[in-house]
C-alpha cells in the first residue's frame, strides 16, 4: 500500500485526498491548524455560507478508508519537508499562499495600513491573527486592489451588526465591526473598471447591501476601453454602468468604487491619514501613471493586491512567483514530492478550481506509482507514521479530535442561530477537547 502525506488541509489538499484515495493509496493530511478546511474556515467572508457548504464535500472524503487527519503539524517547526519524504512514499504540498503581495511604497507600514490577508484571517478566527486590531474609529476607509478580496473586504466593514450575528465572524470582528465608525469605503482599481478582477455575482452583491450606496463615477465608466475582455469583464462593466447611473437612496455607508487611480503613497504623521494616488490610463492593457495625483483621506488602508507564498527550506521556490517550484505538478528536481493549488499555480480562480488543478497534480502521482517511481524502503506503516507524527506533536489533533470541535462550535452557536461559533485560540480548543493544554 502506497501512503501519501498531503500537507495542507484546504480545498486543494482536501480535493487530492478524495482522488488519491480513489485511486487506492492511503493518506494523511497534515495541516498546520487544529482545524480543517484552510481558506474555506479562514478566508471564504461569513456572509457567505453557501460557499462553505462546500466543507460536506470534505467530510465525505474524510469518511473514506484510508484517511486520516492530522492537525497542528507546523511543516518547517514540527516536521521538515525531508523527514516527511523519508517516511511517506510521497509528500503533496497544498499550503496556499499565506502572505501579500507588497505595493512597495512609502507609508505602507504606517498604523493603520493593512494587508487584507491578514483582516480576513482576523475577521475569521485564524488562530495566528486572533489578537490583532483594527483601528477602526475613522470614517473613511480604504481599499486597495480590484479583487473578490477587496469586495469581500468591503461588504464586511459595512455589514450591520444585526447581518454579522447570524454569520460565523469571529466574536472579536464582531463586536470591533460593530463599534465600527467606517461609513465611507473607498475600493480602488489601479486600472479601469473593463480589467477588474471582480466575478459578477460579487460585484453585483455589492449593489445590494442593506446598509450602504455603491457609488461609481460615471466618467469611468465611459472611459473604459473594452477591447479583447471577455465576458465576465463586459459583464462588470455593464453593471457598473448601472451602479453609475442609480441615485443615492440616503443609506448610511457609502462603497465607492474608483477606477484608474494608483497608490504613490500612504501618508500620515505617526498613522494612516490619507492615501496619494496618482491618476493613471490605459497603454496596452497596462496602468501608466499620469502627472496628475490626488489625496483621499483616510484613517484605515486594507491593501487587498493578492497573495503570494512563502519560501520553505527544502522546497524548492520560484522567488519571482511567490510559488514552489514545479512543472505541472511535480516539484522541480526533486522525487516524490508533488504540489496542488495556489502555491503550484498562484492565487487565482474560485474553490471548484481547484478540483482540476488537484487531478492534474494526482494523475502524475498515479502514472509514477504505476511507472515504480514512489519506490521507499523507508517508509513508514500507518501506525508508526501516527506515533512519529505524535511524538513530534504531543498534542496531534486527529479527525475525531475536529469532530469534538466542530460539533462545540455548532451547538454554540445553534441558539444564536448561527451556523457556529468559532473556538479562535488554541488553549480554547484544547479546553474542549479535554486536555487542558495548549493545542500544538
Ligand atoms: P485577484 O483577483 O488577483 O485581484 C488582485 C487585484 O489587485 C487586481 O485587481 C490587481 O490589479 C490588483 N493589484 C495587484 N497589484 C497591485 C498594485 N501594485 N497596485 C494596485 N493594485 C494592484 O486577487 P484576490 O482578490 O486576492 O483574490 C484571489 C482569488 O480568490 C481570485 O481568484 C478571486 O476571484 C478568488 N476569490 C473568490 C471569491 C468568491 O468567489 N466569492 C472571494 C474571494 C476571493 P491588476 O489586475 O491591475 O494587476
Amino acid at each position: 500500500m502506497l501512503r501519501i502525506a498531503v500537507i495542507g488541509a484546504g480545498p486543494s489538499g482536501f480535493y487530492a485526498t478524495s482522488q488519491l484515495l480513489r485511486a487506492g493509496f492511503e493518506v494523511d493530511l497534515l495541516d498546520a491548524l487544529p482545524t480543517p478546511f484552510g481558506l474555506v474556515r479562514a478566508g471564504v467572508a461569513p456572509d457567505h455560507p453557501n460557499i462553505k457548504a462546500v466543507t460536506r464535500v470534505f467530510e465525505k472524503t474524510a469518511a473514506a478508508e484510508g484517511f486520516r487527519f492530522f492537525g497542528g503539524v507546523e511543516l518547517g517547526r514540527h516536521v521538515t519537508p525531508a523527514e516527511l519524504l523519508r517516511r511517506y512514499h510521497a509528500v503533496l504540498y497544498a499550503i496556499g499562499t499565506t502572505t501579500d503581495n507588497r505595493l512597495g511604497i512609502p507609508g505602507e507600514d504606517l498604523p493603520g495600513s493593512h494587508a487584507a490577508t491578514e483582516f480576513v484571517a482576523w475577521y475569521n478566527g485564524h488562530p495566528s491573527f486572533a489578537e490583532h486590531r483594527y483601528d477602526l474609529s475613522a470614517e473613511k476607509a480604504v481599499v486597495v486592489g480590484n479583487g473578490n478580496v477587496a469586495l469581500d473586504v468591503a461588504r464586511m466593514l459595512v455589514l450591520g451588526s444585526e447581518e454579522l450575528a447570524v454569520t460565523d465572524t469571529a466574536d472579536h470582528a464582531i463586536e470591533a465591526l460593530g463599534a465600527s465608525r467606517v461609513r465611507e469605503v473607498t475600493v480602488l482599481g489601479r486600472r479601469g473598471p473593463a480589467q477588474a478582477a471582480f466575478t459578477n455575482p460579487e460585484l453585483l452583491e455589492l449593489g445590494e447591501l442593506s446598509r450602504a450606496d455603491v457609488l461609481v463615477d460615471p466618467a469611468d465608466v465611459e472611459a473604459t476601453t473594452q477591447d479583447d475582455v471577455r465576458a465576465t469583464n463586459r459583464k462588470n462593466v455593464e453593471i457598473l454602468r448601472g451602479y453609475a447611473a442609480r441615485e443615492t437612496s440616503g443609506k448610511p455607508c457609502q462603497v465607492r468604487l474608483r477606477f484608474l487611480r494608483s497608490p504613490v503613497e500612504i501618508l500620515g504623521d505617526g498613522r494612516v491619514e490619507a492615501v496619494r494616488v496618482v491618476k493613471t490610463r490605459l497603454v496596452d492593457g497596462r496602468a501608466v501613471p499620469t502627472d496628475e495625483f490626488e489625496e483621499l483621506p483616510c484613517g484605515l488602508v486594507i491593501r487587498s493586491i493578492g497573495y503570494r507564498g512563502l519560501p520553505m527550506e527544502g522546497v524548492p521556490f520560484d522567488g519571482r512567483s511567490g510559488l514552489i517550484a514545479n512543472d505541472g505538478g511535480r516539484v522541480a528536481g526533486q522525487e516524490r514530492a508533488y504540489v496542488a493549488g495556489w502555491i503550484k499555480r498562484g492565487p487565482s480562480g474560485v474553490i471548484g478550481t481547484n478540483k482540476k488543478d488537484a487531478a492534474d497534480t494526482t494523475s502524475k502521482i498515479i502514472d509514477d506509482a504505476e511507472a515504480g517511481r514512489l519506490g521507499n524502503p523507508h517508509a513508514l506503516e500507518a501506525p508508526a507514521a501516527e506515533a512519529f507524527l505524535q511524538d513530534r506533536v504531543p498534542d496531534l489533533i486527529t479527525w475525531q479530535g475536529w469532530a469534538m470541535l466542530d460539533a462545540h462550535e455548532r451547538a454554540a452557536g445553534e441558539p444564536h442561530g448561527r451556523p457556529r461559533v468559532k473556538l479562535v485560540r488554541r488553549q480554547e480548543m484544547a479546553e474542549v477537547l479535554g486536555a487542558g493544554k495548549v493545542v500544538a
